[in-house]
């Protein structure tokens, strides 16, 4: 029997219309997302040139009759929904019946299809909608669809593409998101004739582990701990980070009956549960798997499908935040924070808020990098900088130097130098940062960071899209005085770093970068660049804790002073602050 039908246009209509092939991990993710829906066992993705020229996807799924070969590429044209109260109860993936229409649209589509029952095969090449050929043909059972230039015909779409590595980064985004709720699948991922994961059958841990994990060490999953909730009303399951184990770079997902999702709101609950347990910018990483009646939740509110409405959010918000907490529980009897040299000492209190108060309003559209010049949202402040308000009192002066005035070091952490205006705090570490910052953007742009050879090469591996992100910034970093070299498909040799970062070890600061232009969205060499020179910058600065002389702090001050803006660090911490003889009288 046939499977597929043409939806009722009422029907078709109900369903949120929207482009749905805006570039190629979105093609990908419709095509694998209907070899799932097949029943596939085995996926193979095979990209040419971040899916410019090929994106294909062979599966082992239930294949196609000849004729819904035909029907597959038809606008509304499912086997997946007969009627709009089906579009409540969704468990497949794929349901509007628009990808493949969409696709032939603006592509190439050559695919060979046969179901077990057949015989023979189908052979269907459709170019920008015209079937240009369709015969009979021998070939496995299962789907093998082949994508070809894509946007072809629509040059400004094609002109809208990023770089080809900015394009498979974004093609390996979207298959983790699939192969992460997929573990009884196996898959493999070719991107121009190197096999960049291939992915055994296994349990969710054993997935996380081949696509996040270190080939040779094979520990990255035992950084976690399982969180497991089950309530009448949702089932959270997952792993979540050891608060120890932490670092600035983050892997963070969530799921929702076997689909990605994004959930800023959840997103806000996890954090909470792990407020006064990190240190400040640190991230933790997560896998979070729910799973719900798929009638209390509302897949069809945006096109791309990775945002879903839940009935009740609130609910499901507290019992996530207990739920993560709970498991962090087991390993906080001694917290234990570790300071980076970096030196972010910002101790987030211990707080015991109750748990129907989420403190943590997060703004993720919100990029300190657009907006540096402008008024930086302020955090919340603790100790020192808490006492006054630290930006209203700075006046654009002309610069003044340190040299002729009293100058003491604070907690180790703080420069205290009389001023006219009156009493001025400067946090060390981040005048430093600064001054540093600067320095590396003016070596970047002249290309002439100093390089100090390495004694003992370090080796650098990483998973596959922080590899290709330092493909992306290896020319800046070479710029800048990082000798790197690619020793195998997932590995470089670090023999040489920039002169300032002296003895650092430099993997922390390269994982740091690479993380901190992820985290960002850096896109262009401009903002990558920010993003090498402020994660150097950060790395090689003065920590909290070191005591000063009183001729390095008179010559941090004065480089710090000739700044155009040294009150603020480039991704936006205070670095000045003023007490002035008002603000003290008013104390006493
Ligand atoms: P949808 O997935 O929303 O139904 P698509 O345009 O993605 O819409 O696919 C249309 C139909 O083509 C599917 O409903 C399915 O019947 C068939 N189809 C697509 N890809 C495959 C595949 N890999 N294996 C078997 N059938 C497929
Ligand atoms: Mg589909």
């Amino acid at each position: 029997m046939d499977i597929i039908h043409l939806l009722p246009d009422s029907v078709a209509n109900q369903i949120a219309a929207g482009e749905v092939i805006q570039r190629p991990a979105s093609c990908l993710k419709e095509l694998v997302e209907n070899s799932l829906d097949a029943g596939a066992k085995r996926i193979q993705v095979i990209v040419r040139d971040a899916g410019r020229t090929l994106l294909q996807v062979i599966d082992d799924g239930i294949g196609m009759s000849e004729m819904d070969a035909r029907l597959a590429f038809e606008r509304h044209a499912t086997s997946k929904i007969r009627e709009a109260q089906d579009l409540f109860s969704l468990r497949t993936m794929g349901f509007r019946g628009e990808a493949l229409a969409s696709i032939c649209a603006v592509a190439q589509v050559e695919m060979t299809t046969r179901r077990a029952e057949d015989e023979t095969g189908t052979l269907i090449e459709i170019h920008g909608s015209d079937v240009v050929r369709q015969e009979p043909c021998s070939c496995p059972v299962g789907t093998n669809i082949k994508v070809s230039n894509l946007f072809f015909n629509v040059p400004v779409r094609r002109k809208f593409l990023k770089t080809d590595q900015t394009e498979l980064r974004n093609l390996l985004n979207e298959f983790y998101h699939i192969v992460l709720v997929y573990p009884k699948v196996a898959f493999t991922f070719v991107h121009n004739d190197e096999i960049l994961l291939e992915l055994p059958v296994g349990t969710e841990k054993q997935r996380i582990e081949a696509v996040f994990g270190n080939p040779k060490k094979n520990s990255y999953t035992s950084a976690f701990v399982d969180i497991n909730t089950q309530t009448e009303l949702v089932s959270i399951r997952g792993f979540v980070i050891k608060p120890e184990n932490a670092t600035r770079k983050a892997e963070q997902y969530f799921f929702v009956n076997g689909r990605y999702m994004r959930h800023p709101y959840f997103l806000k609950a996890v954090l909470t549960a792990y407020s006064g347990m990190l240190p400040a910018d640190y991230q933790p990483s997560f896998f979070i798997y729910f799973d719900i009646n798929p009638e209390s939740i509302d897949v069809n509110i945006h096109p791309t499908k990775t945002e879903i409405k839940f009935a009740d959010e609130q609910t499901i918000f507290q019992i996530l935040m207990a739920s993560v907490r709970e498991a962090l529980g087991k390993f906080t009897l001694a917290p234990q924070i570790d300071f980076d040299t970096s030196g972010n000492i910002d101790i987030p209190a211990q707080t015991n808020e109750p748990v129907s108060k989420p403190q943590i309003h997060v703004d993720t559209t919100y990029n300190p990098f657009h907006t540096r010049g402008t008024i930086y949202p302020d955090k919340p402040t603790k100790g020192w900088e808490n006492l006054f308000a630290p930006d209203l009192l700075m006046t654009d002066q002309t610069p003044m130097d340190a040299d002729s005035r009293p100058i003491w070091q604070y907690g180790g952490k703080y420069i205290l130098m009389p001023t006219e205006e009156g009493l001025m705090f400067i946090n060390q570490h981040r005048a430093h940062v600064a001054v540093l910052y600067a320095q590396f953007l003016e070596q970047l742009a002249q290309t002439q960071g100093a390089m100090q050879q390495l004694l003992f090469p370090e080796v650098l591996t990483l998973p596959q899209d922080e590899l290709v992100l330092l493909g992306q910034l290896l020319p800046d970093l070479q710029a800048i005085g990082f000798d790197i070299e690619q020793l195998s498909p997932d590995s470089y040799s670090i023999q040489g770093v920039p002169a300032q970062l002296s003895t650092l070890s430099p993997l922390p600061v390269l994982q740091h970068i690479l993380h901190q232009v992820r985290e960002i969205g850096a896109n262009t060499q401009n903002e990558w660049r920010e993003q090498i020179a402020l994660g150097l910058a950060e790395s090689a600065a003065i920590p909290y804790g070191k005591t000063m002389t009183e001729p390095e702090m008179r010559d941090l001050v004065n480089r710090m002073m000739q700044l155009p803006n040294y009150r603020r660090t480039a991704d936006g911490k205070t670095i000045v602050s003023l007490l002035t003889d008002d603000e003290l009288n008013k104390r006493f």
